[in-house]
């Protein structure tokens, strides 16, 4: 874009111009330097170009080596016909700009001042009589630029550091939220679902149930004689019963079932993928295996569990859903706990002690 918006200007000016030595310059016997230098821009480029999409290394070279090339081929071309044509000799400058490189930009400044100097003394006052006064100007103009550039990268830096932060700031405050998201979901005790996160995911549990028949089945389980446990070991070993016993059921339910620390030493176990059966045998096995833990610190009783089961019905609704459940562990306790009782339209009764 910038070699054919340069010769499009130049085209311009050249077609517009009356000045006889502006004309000439398309002269094959005078215009050679003015030719060459448009010729070596658009080679200089198209290389640049290619390094660029071809090569994966030393991109920042390739550009900052085009630009030199290019501004300094851009001045011999302007040079004589336009006034303050040592302008372009900014853009390797304006190249640290792109890159926001403090280091690139003080090696450019440096090399632009003195590469001027060169070009002063060895060309502009040689052959065109520029006076010192210009080359002074046009030096100072150089050391502006680069103080200008230096201040933009400077405050490029306070602002991608500040940006930086935010981001810093931002990620923090998610770990926290998501944190305390699940501080407030989880039981500090037993790592389970709380009582408010249960109701939660049951009530939209059983939305879905209405509306797409899904299977669900609830079981409420309660720690047989735990009172008995606090008392004659302490609260602490009760704390630690509690502890296990959430574990193993933790541990035994099914990724899609979903177990909460309903009250006290009740638990709440919703299985979403089991046919009546299959959660029948699943809590049957949690009943087996809590019964068989060990609790050395406790006495080395075994701790057991009352079990209701309940097969939700389309239409019951929660409060039925609940009713029906308790009863069934109501059931299980009077029973002679450490039981599972079920509760399901086709099938009522105690099973397995
Ligand atoms: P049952 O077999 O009829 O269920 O008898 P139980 O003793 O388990 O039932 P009860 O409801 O009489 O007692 C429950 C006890 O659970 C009383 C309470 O001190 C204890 N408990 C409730 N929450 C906690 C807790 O977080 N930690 C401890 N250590 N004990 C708890
Ligand atoms: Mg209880
Ligand atoms: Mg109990």
């Amino acid at each position: 874009m910038i070699v054919l918006l340069m010769l499009a200007a130049q085209f311009i000016f050249v077609m517009s111009t009356h000045m006889p030595e502006v004309k000439s310059a398309f002269l094959p016997a005078q215009g050679h330097l003015f030719v060459a230098c448009n010729v070596l821009i658009v080679i200089a480029m198209v290389l640049a170009e290619m390094w660029l999409r071809t090569a994966a290394q030393y991109h920042k070279h390739a550009v900052v080596s085009c630009g030199f090339i290019v501004s300094y081929l851009m001045y011999f071309v302007l040079e004589p016909f336009v006034d303050g044509a040592q302008m372009t000799l900014m853009m390797p400058i304006m190249i640290s700009l792109i890159y926001f490189d403090r280091k690139l930009l003080h090696y450019l400044g440096i090399f632009s001042i003195v590469f001027y100097a060169a070009v002063y003394f060895g060309l502009e006052r040689l052959v065109l009589e520029k006076p010192l006064l210009e080359f002074f100007l046009v030096e100072c103009v150089f050391i502006v630029f680069v103080v200008m550039a230096r201040m933009v990268i400077v405050r490029a830096w306070e602002v991608r550091e500040h940006l930086e932060q935010l981001t810093k700031s931002e990620q923090e405050l998610m770990v926290e939220r998501a944190i305390s998201d699940k501080l407030l979901k989880i039981d500090a005790l037993t790592g389970l679902y709380n009582h408010k996160t249960f109701h939660e995911y049951l009530d939209s549990l059983l939305e879905q149930c209405e509306s797409n028949g899904l299977h669900l089945q609830l079981a409420l389980f309660d720690i047989d004689s735990f009172k008995r446990v606090n008392d004659t070991y302490g609260h602490w070993v009760g704390d630690l019963v509690l502890k296990e016993v959430a574990a193993r059921v933790k541990g035994m339910i099914g990724l899609n079932d979903f177990a909460a620390r309903y009250g006290g030493e009740e638990f709440a176990v919703i299985f979403t993928d089991k046919s009546f059966q299959e959660a029948c045998v699943a809590v049957e096995e949690m009943r087996e295996a809590i019964s068989r833990m060990e609790h050395p610190y406790a006495g080395g009783k075994p701790i057991t569990v009352s079990i209701g089961l309940c097969d939700y019905q389309l239409g019951d609704g929660k409060e039925l859903l609940f009713r029906k459940t308790d009863n069934a562990l109501y059931k299980a306790k009077h029973g002679g706990k450490n039981m599972v009782v079920t509760v399901s339209s086709t099938l009522q009764g105690t099973i397995y002690a």
